[in-house]
């Protein structure tokens, strides 16, 4: 009937029971596309290749996936997660731990560079987690020296797989890790962009998988998402910014900078004239980026001031502006920098600030790319809008 043919529920995976409950408490009314299209053939223990539009949950995908396969008293590590950053890694942590509130025996952990070597060791000796998330460069050294038994291995997943595989040292890491995990593992990758190029490296870590790209970029575009530029001088950057905070009406907003240093110095300005802004970048010690990311997450602060390693895969639902101080390097940046406001279908307003002939060029690359017009600021814009 008609009904029956538009009804598409989180029932119709058939999932176990400990999963169905907690998908109802997390208010997850409707899978998204993504979910609908990856989720039954996941489950079965197919290889997925995925790219699908940021924000619309892409996550839970191999989450619920890898949670519907896995034993309910698990033994060993069942499930490796590679990401590309340290706080992404924490995210998908707890969207794991989210999802195990009725699976009490399924453990968790995260695993990155940067902290002493010795208390993943101790971690892994104690906890014994079962699923593992975490970047590649310290995985691998864990499994190299057999901290870190990967022969139980049932699911091998790469979140942000194209910046991943693009990176010639991060592939490397990879392809060892990938060498050390017996050959029947379910594979699973996933990114909103993936060029032609990369999706042959890919498909080589993989057998048969299902495959799911975007080829129309039109079908990338957020289209909650309202897009702006404004042309002006490097030296107008300050005051264009400190006008558009005061007179935007956002719940939270990400600035982005090209550079370590002007992510620290930009911070410290806004901080000084009074603005509630932290920053996040490479030259932080681990424990400062958790904890900034924390803060910024619990809405303990408003301004994150970032370079790229916040501009992939974090998911902070209150983040309504995204502010691109120092235009993006390449149109697939762009594209997952303004992904972070409008998450999941919802309202958002991105701004890019032009001063260089390059800065054009990808906003032009943006445009045709993704088939989107991003216009000129205009004097007001609608906060009911965004
Ligand atoms: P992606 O990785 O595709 O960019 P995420 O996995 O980070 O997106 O999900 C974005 C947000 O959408 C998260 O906050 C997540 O909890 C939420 N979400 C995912 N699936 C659903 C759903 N079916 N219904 C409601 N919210 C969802
Ligand atoms: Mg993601």
């Amino acid at each position: 009937t008609h009904v029956a043919m538009h009804s598409s529920g989180f029932r119709e995976f058939l999932l176990k029971p400990e999963l169905e409950r907690v998908i109802g408490d997390c208010g997850f009314e409707h899978p998204s596309e993504v979910q609908n299209e990856c989720i039954p053939q996941a489950i079965l223990g197919t290889d997925v290749v995925c790219q699908a539009k940021s924000g619309m949950g892409k996550t839970a995908v191999f989450v619920l996936s890898t949670l519907q396969q896995i034993d309910n008293n698990p033994t060993g590590i069942t499930t490796l997660v590679l990401c590309n950053t340290r706080e992404l890694a924490y995210q998908i942590c707890d969207e794991f731990d989210r999802f195990t509130k009725y699976l009490p025996n399924v453990k968790t952990a995260v695993i990155y560079g940067g902290i002493p070597v010795q208390v993943h060791k101790d971690l892994i000796k104690e906890k014994q987690p079962n699923i593992i998330i975490g970047t590649p460069g310290r995985i691998l050294q864990l499994a190299s020296d057999s901290s870190l038994s990967l022969k139980g291995i049932k699911q091998f997943i790469l979140d942000e797989c194209d910046t991943m595989l693009e990176s010639l040292d991060m592939r490397k890491d990879v392809q060892k890790i990938f060498k050390l995990i017996p050959a029947n593992k379910q594979v699973m990758m996933f990114s909103a962009t993936l060029s032609d190029s990369i999706r042959p490296v890919c498909k080589k870590f993989m057998n048969n998988p299902l495959e799911i790209y975007i080829n129309d970029g039109s079908k990338l575009t957020l289209h909650g998402l309202q897009q702006y530029y404004v042309n002006l001088q490097e030296t107008e950057k300050n005051k264009k910014l400190i006008e558009l905070l005061d007179s935007l009406d956002f719940n939270q907003a990400v600035i982005f900078v090209k550079s370590v240093q002007r992510a620290a110095a930009l911070n410290k300005i806004l901080q000084e004239i009074g603005f509630p802004s932290i920053c996040i970048h490479r030259d932080l010690s681990q424990t400062e980026r958790i904890e900034q990311y924390r803060k910024f997450k619990n809405f303990e602060s408003r301004i994150m001031v970032a370079t790229n390693i916040f501009g992939r895969g974090i998911d902070v639902e209150r983040v309504n502006v995204v502010i691109n101080y120092d235009m993006a390097e390449s149109a697939d940046t762009y594209l997952h920098r303004v992904g972070r406001a409008g998450r999941f279908g919802t309202k958002g307003l991105a701004i890019s600030f032009i001063t260089s002939d390059e800065d054009k060029e990808v906003l032009a690359n943006v445009q045709s790319k993704f088939v989107v017009s991003v216009k000129d600021l205009p004097a007001k814009i609608d906060p009911s809008t965004y």
